[in-house]
């Protein structure tokens, strides 16, 4: 209770107003507290317990104080052994891109999405959910990144031999992190003079999170791509950022609509009241529409009736190895 008070009091008089010279500054301080006995830690040993503490003050919201508990040390153990076995990953190729069918509605094979694998040497096939934050945290991501996207413009460039594959296209899920990074645009256009893919059948799927940041950059960015062909496609549209207004600057081929929204149709009338806005405000805008996870006929059915034109979900095909993929839907399929 003592350090806590203490602690309060430090926060209170840090949080403040302060003038640096003429200048008005605020800051948003974070403390970490670690009790122990007189024998028990050595002082480096305290110290890293006490920054522990204070990293998680500062995830939980800056101007907080938190107490170090054994979980901390353990979480951060695991997260550095993580991290360690992705770094590893990277290196060894223990990666597989699995492709996902988007057909429009007549049932043809349109495009397709790359969702990333991991195949783990103990914990067995690892999603992306598990793995794309500490990728991003790392930095990893930006190997990684530029992994998934040579291996997508390698499967595009074996499709344009394959007249049933010819004139899919492919989607790779891009993080803001990766957007943000300064080569960014350099490493896309590097990989498909590199490989000779046909820039105007990749689009890179951006979530509404890339706005939020630098807006500006983001959008010269993407004209740069944009004037090479590459194509953009919204992420689960209606979810994060919403604000229309930005939406008629990015140069924006396709908006998706969020599982989240698929998942209640048709009973749910605020989905349903979503799925129609998206839609006519796509229209305006001239986008085309991806519904994704449909996994009913009631779902497509509702989506199909309202104009949607592309469909991707387990009802339509499920996420599958590249090689799989390019067997089940190529000229070779039998
Ligand atoms: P996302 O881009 O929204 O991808 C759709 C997710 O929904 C995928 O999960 C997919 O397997 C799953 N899904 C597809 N159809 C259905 C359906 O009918 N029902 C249900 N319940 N789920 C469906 P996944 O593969 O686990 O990927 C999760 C997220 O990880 C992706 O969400 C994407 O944001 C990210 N991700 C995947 N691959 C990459 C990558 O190569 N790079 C980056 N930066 N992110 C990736
Ligand atoms: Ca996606
Ligand atoms: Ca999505």
């Amino acid at each position: 209770p003592d350090a806590r008070m203490v602690g309060a009091k430090l926060l209170e008089a840090l949080a403040r107003p302060h003038s640096l010279g003429d200048r008005p500054i605020t800051s948003t301080p974070s403390i970490g507290v670690v009790m122990f006995s007189a024998s028990s830690h050595s002082a480096d040993e305290l110290l890293r317990q006490a920054d522990l503490a204070m990293y998680r003050a500062k995830a939980e919201g800056r101007n907080t104080l938190r107490f170090f508990d054994p979980e901390m040390q353990a979480s951060a153990e695991r997260q550095a052994a993580l991290e360690n076995d992705l770094r590893a990953a990277i290196a060894e190729h223990s990666f597989e891109l699995y492709c996902q069918p988007q057909l429009s509605v007549d049932g043809r094979l349109a495009g397709a999405e790359v969702l990333l694998r991991w195949n783990h040497p103990t914990r067995g096939l690892v999603k992306p959910d598990e793995f794309i934050s500490l990728a991003e945290s790392s930095g990893l991501i930006i190997q990684l990144g530029a992994m998934v996207l040579t291996e997508s413009c390698r499967a595009l460039v074996r499709w344009a031999g394959d007249p049933h594959l010819r004139e899919v296209t492919l989607a790779v899920n891009v993080s803001a992190h990766q957007l943000q990074a300064p080569g960014f645009v350099d490493q896309v256009l590097s990989i498909l003079a590199e490989t000779g893919a046909p820039s105007q059948q990749l689009f890179l799927e951006l979530t509404e999170s890339v706005f939020a940041q630098n807006f500006d950059e983001a959008c010269s960015k993407m004209n740069n791509l944009r004037a090479h062909g590459v194509c953009f496609s919204l992420d689960d549209f209606g979810t994060g950022y919403c604000s229309l207004a930005y939406l008629k600057h990015f140069p924006l081929t396709e908006l998706k609509i969020d599982r989240s929204f698929v998942k209640d149709l048709p009973g749910e009338t605020h989905a349903s009241a979503i799925v129609d806005a998206v839609l006519a405000l796509a229209c305006t805008l001239q986008l085309d529409v991806v519904a994704e996870g449909i996994e009913t006929d009631e779902q497509r059915d509702f989506l199909v009736a309202r104009g949607c034109r592309l469909l991707q979900g387990y009802l339509l095909g499920e996420p599958q190895p590249i090689a799989e993929f390019e067997a089940a839907y190529g000229a070779a399929r039998t």
